[in-house]
């Protein structure tokens, strides 16, 4: 049993994820000293998962450790950056050993993964806190910002939409998905950051967010930030069986379109580069589809089947919304 932060500092966080050359001092002093390649830019972006707020009392630690790190991971995608180097802030009700290895077990099977050291952070006692900061290299020029797309720029999205939501239903609402409900919950609770589809499409894509919100309030961002609107085809957007079958159930398509935790990539890429980028979509072993094209305007429209504009459903989670 560790007796002092020090020791649990020393126990579980001094030697982390993958052993990297360009960490010249990780753990253990006031600083971490870090070497960025020449020519590379540094993308650095954090985010915080705090208890009953991000996920429920008593969740598994070790999916709670995947997940803190691999939320901060999709985000490096979404700039394009390969991820190199991790701190993590961990605020702890109590020195609960079982707790805190089953947590660094999930964090480090995911940062050994992806080559990722952990080389600071900071540890205190407090209503259970977890704020992890990424930082990863992307080439001067390459990275997919949100301001970049332009009129008749495709859309694509990773994966499948709407998993997690559809698991957080099941879980608050008594929605029956059958045999389904254990790929579900393994959607919500170890989402697989799409690292390298965004290094595989980094030279192609333009841009690029990842959907934590909901697709219709992340790619919203995209069309503030650049200026334009998107017109979306609602049968393009890929789904699983489960969220198939919910929607034959319900017809409630707020989930795929805006419910939010799914992680995946929605990607702009320059029309004339379709084909480059269906080849190299090939290669992948994450399925890409092409859900839309962005316009002239502002907003998202939504057309079903026929052409008919669908009622975009509801936005995305927003912390500070007046209820
Ligand atoms: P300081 O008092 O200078 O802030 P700390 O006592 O907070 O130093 O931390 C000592 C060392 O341990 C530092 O190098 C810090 O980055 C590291 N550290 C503390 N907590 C964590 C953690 N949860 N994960 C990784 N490194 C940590
Ligand atoms: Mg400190």
């Amino acid at each position: 049993m560790p007796t002092s932060e020090f020791q649990l500092i020393d126990l579980y966080f001094s030697r982390l994820g993958a052993v990297r050359a360009d960490v010249l001092l990780g753990v253990g002093d006031d600083c971490a000293l870090l070497q960025v390649p020449v020519g590379k830019q540094l993308a650095v972006s954090i985010d915080t998962l705090v208890e009953g707020t991000h996920f429920f009392p008593g969740v598994d630690a070790e999916s709670l450790g995947h997940k803190s790190l691999a939320v901060n991971l999709s985000d490096l995608a979404a700039m394009g950056a390969e991820p190199a180097w991790v701190t993590l802030a961990l605020t702890l009700p109590r020195v609960d050993e079982v707790w805190i290895e089953a947590f660094c077990r999930g964090f480090a099977g995911l940062a050994t993964r992806y080559q990722i050291q952990l080389v600071g952070g900071d540890t205190t006692r407090g209503p259970l806190s977890i704020s992890v900061q990424v930082h990863g290299f992307v080439d001067p020029d390459k990275a997919l910002r949100r301001d970049r797309a332009k009129a008749g720029d495709l859309v694509y999205v990773t994966g499948t939409l709407g998993d997690a939501g559809l698991a957080l239903l099941t879980a608050q609402s008594g929605y029956n998905p059958g045999n389904q409900s254990v790929f579900l919950q393994q959607r919500l609770d170890r989402p697989e950051p799409r690292v390298a589809v965004a290094q595989a499409l980094c030279g192609l894509a333009t841009g690029a967010i990842d959907i934590s919100d909901g697709l219709l309030s992340d790619l919203g961002h995209i069309c503030d930030k650049s200026r334009v609107g998107t017109v979306l085809q609602q049968a393009a957007i890929p789904l699983s069986d489960p969220v198939t079958d919910y929607l034959r159930a319900t017809g409630d398509w707020s989930i795929p379109l805006a419910a939010g935790d799914d992680y995946e990539l929605c990607l702009i890429v320059p029309a004339d580069r379709r084909q480059q980028l269906e080849a190299v979509a090939q290669t992948l072993d994450v399925p890409l589809s092409l859900i839309g094209e962005i316009e002239a305007g502002n907003g998202i429209r939504c057309l079903d089947d026929a052409g008919h504009p669908v009622a975009v459903a509801r936005e995305g989670y927003d912390h500070f919304r007046k209820p």
